[in-house]
């Protein structure tokens, strides 16, 4: 029930995807919420209300996406902001859907204003405004469209206007997921993907995981073809511990570039406090990346904080990469 805009192929690919909330691990909060209102909207017989969901990439956005619209037993057309360039797209993609399907938009953020005015009165209303002819004859006519509901996925819910902000009924913060969480991942992904894991492997690789789905299948993936190649095929938790140090992921999880950035504030800033800006520009990183992506686990993991003055590498930080924090 997955189709692109072109109603053709599908575009988003099946392989791990959990397919119900039951198969969905963690997020309970979101979850339990989601759970509630489906259920309501199906015994009204009506759309479930407008989603927002945002949080760093990887941690399940679209996934409950499709989830929602396979609870719903509807349809599911995906798109993202900087797909849809013209107002005129935007009508004719809101035109076409049928009742009560889900349009997702991933990178809500990146709408162009003028394409973001057509989805408040399509949200709030179900109607659009369309203008016909030209100078001094033209006049807008109003459309009815079909009951919808427009699940939205961001990694930067500051960054969207208030105006479509406030038409989400529903709005849900991703948060990372447990070790014990990605380990369940890790185990149901190994079933799908037919690869052999222990319990300690699956622990090793979970805590290595960076509290992200995406990154847990992605390094099951590698670490299997470790086991396959230089091992008997089973990923234990030396076979993972080898693997992972060869691929740079460390002990936290953090990649090289995670590291690089502390490095960076060690070294050139003495651990700060440096600027959003400046830090993104020594790093020859964007610096909506750096905040987006990168920061919000380093946060979580007590390694970097934000303060009025600017981001500072915390004693963890330099106990993390070994270098001697002096007391000032
Ligand atoms: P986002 O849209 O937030 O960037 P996705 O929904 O694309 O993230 O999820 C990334 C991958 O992680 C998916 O392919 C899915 O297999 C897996 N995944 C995400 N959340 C879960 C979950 N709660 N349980 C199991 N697998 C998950």
């Amino acid at each position: 029930i997955q189709t692109d805009l072109a109603g053709e192929d599908i575009v988003i690919e099946k392989g791990l995807r959990p397919e119900s909330l039951d198969q969905y691990v963690g997020q309970s909060k979101a979850k339990n919420n989601l759970k509630i209102f489906i259920e309501a909207a199906k015994s009204r017989n009506e759309p479930l209300d407008h989603v927002l969901f945002y949080g760093p990439p990887g941690l399940g956005k679209t996934t409950l996406a499709t989830i929602i619209a396979h609870e719903m037993g509807v349809h599911i057309k995906v798109t993202s902001g900087p797909a849809i360039e013209k107002p005129g797209e935007m009508a004719a993609i809101l035109n076409n859907l049928a009742e009560n399907d889900i349009l997702f938009i991933d990178e809500i953020h990146r709408l162009n204003r003028q394409v973001e005015e057509v989805l408040y009165p399509a949200m709030e209303d179900y109607s659009i405004d369309i203008m016909i002819g030209k100078g001094q004859g033209a006049r807008s006519i109003r459309l009815d469209l079909p009951k919808f509901t427009l699940v939205g996925a961001t990694t930067r819910a500051g960054l969207l206007t208030a105006p479509l902000r406030d038409r989400f009924g529903v709005i849900n913060k991703l948060e990372f997921y447990t070790v014990d969480e990605l380990k369940q991942i890790i185990i149901r992904s190994a079933g799908l993907l037919n690869v052999e894991i222990d319990e300690k492997g699956a622990t090793e690789l979970a805590r290595r995981s960076r509290g992200t789905p995406r990154l847990a299948n992605r390094l099951l993936k590698r670490v299997r073809d470790f086991a396959q190649v230089k091992y008997d095929g089973v990923i234990t938790e030396d076979v993972a511990n080898l693997a992972l140090d060869l691929l740079e992921v460390d002990k936290l999880g953090l990649d090289k570039g995670d590291r690089s950035i502390l490095e960076t504030m060690i070294d050139k800033f003495d651990g700060g406090p440096v600027g959003l800006d400046t830090l993104a520009a020594a790093l020859g990183e964007d610096s909506g990346t750096l905040e987006d992506v990168y920061e919000p686990y380093l946060i979580q993991n007590g390694l970097l904080q934000r303060t009025p003055r600017g981001r500072i590498a915390t004693r963890l930080a330099y106990e993390h990469l070994g270098v001697p924090f002096l007391e000032d």
